[in-house]
């Protein structure tokens, strides 16, 4: 096919039965986030560029390199999300949610968009589901929001998830760290990616999640922001480890972990898979505090917290079953009249929720039945004009290979008990 023509590089159709398992990761994920007291949001797909150099920094990767910016045709900068909690924290914002209840607890599921160079894991067109919680300072929720991102994982068939924590520090002790890696980092400056010695000035942090070679290997034994904690986030820190190991939640704690974005202040975390299919994408979830975001954005101060979730990621994660079947019971009807009949059946066995379906192309018995097959029927009706002239339908049972004759009224019973053994 033309270039042109094709899908665009990074951004993948989804089609069955893939698109069947995307399906229901989104659903048992809105289930669990549900469970959790959380309630749905949707936001745009585009919002002002502003608001995410704003949020999510103008000296990092994600804004600088990675977005898909546009002016639209008033001549404003639009950009296609690249994340959601900017758009979540505008909503809460413009809002003022804060006034309608104290404590706020939104999800999120949907595509977002980022210019990365792909590979197995990593697309310009991606799902996350993710959540915030607004309104808490307490170390309680970010131990919640860990153990139930673990459980969540384990709920969808995610192998081996573990968490990773850290904290950022906050605005009083954070600047410390940043003199202390910036006075680590500058007599090495030689040996870091252009980027990264633009960047030692602007964004000193910034640097510890350059994934390029030279730079892991000029970081290796700078300071970790556990290190320089004041008392207050050290505190804090310690507090959620104690919670997630009294909830014997598989954690570990590193210093390393800095995650990509600006907004984040004292817990950072990941949730990781040992998944072998992953290879070295093997971050599902990633997370954290930003107490200063809502404010940063003209809202008050209210203290917050958030992660993101990977949707194919997870899927890559999850060992693929057999397909479910396309429908329950098939309709195999010959000849016009019976046609008409089975399309009637049709829509009121579809009314009373099962999943129907028959062929508008009429054909022999033997190709309606391999189309049957096809979809993974279990049940399939069978009627001609001997059948509508008796007032009944014969209905077979794929499985068992049983066929017994009934009275029309009572295929709906029989049916129901089938499907239910
Ligand atoms: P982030 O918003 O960068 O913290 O990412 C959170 C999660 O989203 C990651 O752990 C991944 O699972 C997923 N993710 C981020 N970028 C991509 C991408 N380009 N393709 C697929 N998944 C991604």
């Amino acid at each position: 096919m033309e270039d042109r023509l094709a899908a665009v590089k990074g951004m993948n159709d989804v089609l069955p039965p893939e698109s069947g398992r995307l399906g229901r990761f989104l659903e048992v994920g809105r289930r669990l986030l549900v469970a959790h007291g959380y309630r749905e949001i949707v936001t745009p797909i585009a919002e002002y560029t502003a608001l995410f150099s704003r949020a999510v920094g103008e000296v990092t990767d994600l804004v600088e390199k990675e977005m898909y910016t546009f002016p639209d045709r008033d001549g404003r900068s639009l950009s296609l999300r690249p994340e959601g909690t900017a758009g979540a924290v505008r909503a809460y914002v413009q809002h003022a949610v804060h006034k309608a209840e104290p404590v706020t607890k939104w999800f999120y599921a949907g595509p977002m968009f980022r210019h990365e160079r792909q590979q197995r894991g990593r697309y310009r067109q991606f799902h996350q589901i993710g959540a915030e919680v607004f309104g808490i300072a307490e170390p309680g929720v970010d131990a919640e929001m860990i153990t139930m991102l673990v459980d969540l994982l384990s709920a969808l068939g995610v192998p081996q998830a573990r968490a990773r924590v850290s904290s950022l520090g906050c605005a009083g002790c954070r600047p410390f760290f940043r003199e202390r890696l910036t006075s680590f980092l500058r007599p090495r400056a030689a040996d870091l990616c252009e980027d990264c010695r633009r960047r030692l000035d602007q964004n000193p942090l910034r640097l510890l999640d350059c994934k390029k070679e030279i730079c892991a290997t000029t970081r290796a034994g700078a300071p970790s922001t556990l290190d320089v904690l004041c008392a207050a986030c050290r505190a804090h820190l310690d507090a959620v480890v104690a919670d997630l190991a009294a909830l014997s939640v598989p954690h570990q704690l590193d210093g390393t972990l800095v995650r990509g974005l600006d907004y984040y202040t004292r817990t950072a975390f990941e949730v990781h898979s040992d998944a072998a299919e992953l290879g070295t994408q093997n971050t599902l979830v990633g997370g954290g505090r930003y107490d200063g975001l809502v404010e940063e954005l003209g809202g008050p101060s209210v203290p917050a917290i958030g992660f993101a979730m990977g949707v194919e990621r997870a899927l890559l994660a999850i060992p693929a079953e057999p397909p479910p079947a396309a429908v329950d019971v098939f309709l195999v009807a010959l000849g016009e009249p019976a046609r008409r009949w089975a399309a009637a059946r049709a829509r009121s066995l579809r009314a009373a929720g099962l999943r129907v379906d028959l062929d508008h192309r009429g054909g022999s018995p033997k190709r309606q039945f391999r189309r049957a097959d096809g979809l993974g029927a279990r049940l399939v009706i069978l009627v001609g004009d001997d059948e509508l002239s008796r007032g009944t339908a014969a209905l077979k049972d794929l499985r068992s290979g049983e066929q017994q004759e009934l009275p029309q009224d009572a295929l709906l019973a029989e049916i129901s008990r089938r499907l239910s053994g």
